[in-house]
């Protein structure tokens, strides 16, 4: 697995971004630094040893090839590098807080209490990233802290033309009184990647954890529909609401169709995912007919949908086109069988976690 957060030391005291520059071989002009660029002196047998306006840091583990335009959270009292942009990745996301108001049967990030604003940071984050990059944002729930979260966007679109963003939310708490904000933003640089598990209220509700949840997602939805906000909207698939996928997809179809692609979801098998796989976990390979009618039908009807986190040899070839490889570089990995597998290039295979005896029933290429 690509680490992600890297042992460091630093003369700073407080947490800072930096940007690591190598410029190898040559000097690093001037004009081409950024204030929060740190360019790198020297590498010993210890560590790679970087100077810039921030002061100086070592980064112990790595090579420093690995890292060049990498962008980083250095939290000194800690020793740690947090990677929050990788120069050479399209997968980076931001954790704008671990804070939630809904509790997920299959949730990979459970919620905790404490919250700490990281949007200052952030900020300066996006402004070093790589040109053209996505940024995905989530949580918790992003949205817990929405006035933020906007001058957030507001004020890293206006400063990075260039970006866009994929913010996961579970839609609750938008409000009209939101429209005159969403509407100043571009919002054709954002993709808002929202849940909805069924099309039984009672299902979704108790999916989420939250009585309720449901019937405000429905005005929420078309309230973003009212600002020509792009929509993604993902399915999980469990055992729960496998059954039901083919009345999702006429909800779907009928009441949301102005949506840009709906995602159905294999399961991750991470925090509560892990904790309750053996009543959610949905073999997907031997129950693929449920899938396919719901594939069909919302394909019939206009609505682009995908397969998300799918092994690609558990799909039937037909519908294979619909399964694109999704999963993070940073966290897939796959198992076995696949080492002379010919689908290998195009696959997504499982995330890093995923258990070894994978549990789908149809399995490899025939
Ligand atoms: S055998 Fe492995 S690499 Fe091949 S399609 Fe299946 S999961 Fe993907």
């Amino acid at each position: 697995m690509i680490p992600l957060r890297l042992k460091v030391d630093t003369d700073a005291t407080e947490p800072y971004v930096a940007r690591l520059r190598s410029f190898e071989g040559t000097s690093p002009r001037p004009d081409v630094l950024h204030p929060h660029d740190v360019t790198l002196d020297f590498v010993d047998g210890e560590a790679s040893h970087y100077s810039g306006a921030t002061g100086s840091l070592r980064v112990f583990g790595v090579d420093p090839s690995e890292l060049d335009g990498d962008t980083m959270l250095v939290v000194p009292t800690r020793k740690t590098a947090h990677r929050l942009i990788r120069a050479s990745s399209r997968h980076n996301t931001l954790l704008v807080t671990e804070r939630c108001d809904q509790i997920c049967v299959m949730c990979s990030q459970p919620p905790k209490k404490h919250h700490v604003d990281m949007f200052p940071l952030f900020e300066t984050a996006v402004l070093l990233a790589p040109e053209h990059s996505t940024i995905g944002l989530s949580g918790g729930e992003p949205t817990l802290y929405k006035a933020k979260l906007f001058e957030f966007l507001r004020r890293t679109m206006a400063a990075r033309p260039d970006v866009h963003f994929h913010i996961l939310t579970n839609g609750q708490h938008f409000d009209r009184s939101d429209l005159p904000v969403l509407r100043d933003l571009d919002l054709t640089r954002v993709l808002w990647g929202i849940p909805v598990y069924s099309s039984d209220s009672a299902v979704h509700d108790d999916i989420v954890g939250k009585p309720g949840a449901f019937e405000q997602l429905r005005p929420n939805l078309a309230l973003l529909c009212q600002v020509g906000a792009r929509i993604e909207l993902r399915t999980v698939l469990t055992k729960p609401n496998a059954p039901g996928l083919l009345d999702l997809a006429k909800l779907v179809t009928t009441a949301l169709p102005f949506v840009e692609v709906w995602a159905i979801m294999q399961l991750e098998n991470i925090g509560y995912g892990r904790k309750n796989w053996s009543t959610l976990f949905f073999d997907s390979s031997t129950g693929f007919d449920q899938i396919a009618r719901a594939l069909d039908i919302a394909v019939a009807r206009g609505v682009r949908t995908k397969l998300y986190n799918f092994p690609l040899c558990t799909v039937p070839r037909a519908y294979q086109s619909y399964a694109p490889s999704t999963i993070s570089d940073w966290k897939r990995s796959y198992v076995e069988e696949c080492a002379a597998c010919s689908l290998r290039q195009e696959c997504g295979g499982f995330f890093e976690w995923h258990p070894k005896t994978h549990g789908y029933g149809r399995f490899g290429i025939a």
